[in-house]
């Protein structure tokens, strides 16, 4: 795809979004368009950094190593949007500047031991959001609270986690991040942002010491919907570079 294409995209989406916004009497600048750009090489990345783009998602460290070492001196935040398995996590603590898939106390205590021994200066806590299964379908990762805070149950033991992941130093818990389940009518996407964001809302008073400013919801197929339910990051792919072909 050419550099003009990908800025009529850019220029598309980043209305859409501002128009959504605008829906839920929200400001425009609340929200933070990540470009996902797993699968795309380097030159078409640099494309989309040229006509403005400034975060970029990667849901793999292995895949995403050679694309950000190549791209280091450009000023991109990479956020890492996709299962970290335990022995990557060294690698992805120098890589990437926030991880939304945190999805298990275990990776979280890793990250925290990577983070310390990595002493980096600039980044003395490592932002992270907590991934959540609200929908319930069983192929998608994440902590599982099927019904959000209405499943009482589950909630609880979500919380017990959430006690553990914000007690540790070298984490920055600043939210949480959903994917919604794969539906033709952005729509029926709805219920599930809205609770996430009720959940985090629990979360923000049980743990204040934590931040909680982050919804991470929403892609190519529902990022109006997830703006409209509160979303400060969306993960927009396809809209942008058109469909990937791996
Ligand atoms: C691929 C991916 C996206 C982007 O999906 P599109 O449909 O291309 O917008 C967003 N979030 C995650 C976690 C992904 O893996």
């Amino acid at each position: 795809m050419d550099q003009q294409q990908i800025a009529a995209n850019l220029a598309a989406v980043r209305e859409r979004m501002a128009a959504a916004a605008r829906r839920a009497g929200r400001s425009p600048t609340a929200v933070t368009l990540i470009a996902v750009t797993k699968t795309h090489a380097p030159e078409l990345i640099e494309r989309a950094l040229a006509a403005g783009v400034r975060d970029c998602g990667e849901n793999r460290v292995q895949e995403a190593d050679a694309k950000i070492v190549q791209l280091r001196n450009k000023p991109v935040r990479w956020h890492l949007i996709g299962h970290l398995q335990t022995n990557k996590a060294k690698r992805a603590v120098q890589l990437f500047d926030m991880v939304h898939s945190l999805d298990s106390v275990r990776l979280a205590e890793t990250l925290d031991r990577r983070v310390e021994a990595a002493a980096l200066p600039a980044k003395p806590r490592l932002p992270v959001l907590l991934q959540v299964n609200v929908s319930g379908e069983p192929s998608k990762e994440g902590f599982d609270v099927p019904g959000g805070v209405d499943n009482g149950a589950a909630r609880d033991a979500f919380v017990a986690q959430v006690e553990q992941v914000v007690a540790l130093p070298h984490l920055h818990v600043q939210g949480l991040m959903t994917i919604a389940p794969y539906v033709d009518e952005p729509e029926a996407a709805r219920p599930v942002f809205a609770m996430l964001r009720t959940l985090r809302d629990v979360l923000a008073r049980r743990f204040p010491q934590a931040s909680w400013e982050h919804l991470s919801m929403g892609m190519t197929n529902d990022y109006e919907v997830a703006i409209e339910e509160g979303a400060t990051l969306v993960r927009i792919g396809r809209a942008i570079f058109g469909e990937r072909l791996t």
